[in-house]
């Protein structure tokens, strides 16, 4: 049962994997990125810090990224297994919500950070706040202590 829910997830998010490889094979011709490896769930693939998508994602205080079954760590960041742990738990909330993954994300990240301005809250992060991004947090520490 939990292989046929794994392959129906993948077949989910297809779509999603399929508009980010519009994205992916151009940066992996440019050698901005290249192919690392799997990850449980995902394709692994190192970012070139140097690069400008390795710039792009420092600019944003990032070193991973998931989008589809594309999984991109920054070429420093890849021996952080929790990394890994952390951006797979985002391919498997994909595998859960599809197209609307991405769409629920950005909706929980804008209403935490009107939440924050309203609320005039000055250390809170819509970020870290996002539901998504707890639970990859929880879960990758989990699989980092093997519970
Ligand atoms: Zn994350």
């Amino acid at each position: 049962m939990k292989k046929v829910l794994s392959i129906l997830g993948h077949l989910w998010m297809f779509p999603n994997t399929l508009l980010i490889s519009l994205l992916v094979i151009p940066l992996s011709m440019l050698r901005q990125i290249s192919y690392y490896g799997r990850s449980e769930n995902g394709i692994i693939f190192e970012i070139k810090p140097k690069g400008w998508a390795g710039k792009l994602l420092t600019r944003f205080d990032k070193v991973g990224i998931s989008l589809g079954h594309f999984i991109g760590i920054r070429e420093d960041f890849l021996g952080v297994r929790v990394l890994v742990f952390h951006e797979d738990r985002h391919v498997q909330q994909q595998m859960l919500f599809g197209i609307f993954h991405l769409p629920a994300y950005v909706l929980c990240h804008g209403i935490l950070w009107v939440y924050a301005k309203v609320t005039n809250k000055t250390d809170f992060s819509a970020y870290r706040s996002n539901p998504f991004e707890v639970d990859a947090r929880r879960y990758a520490g989990r699989r980092a202590l093997n519970k």
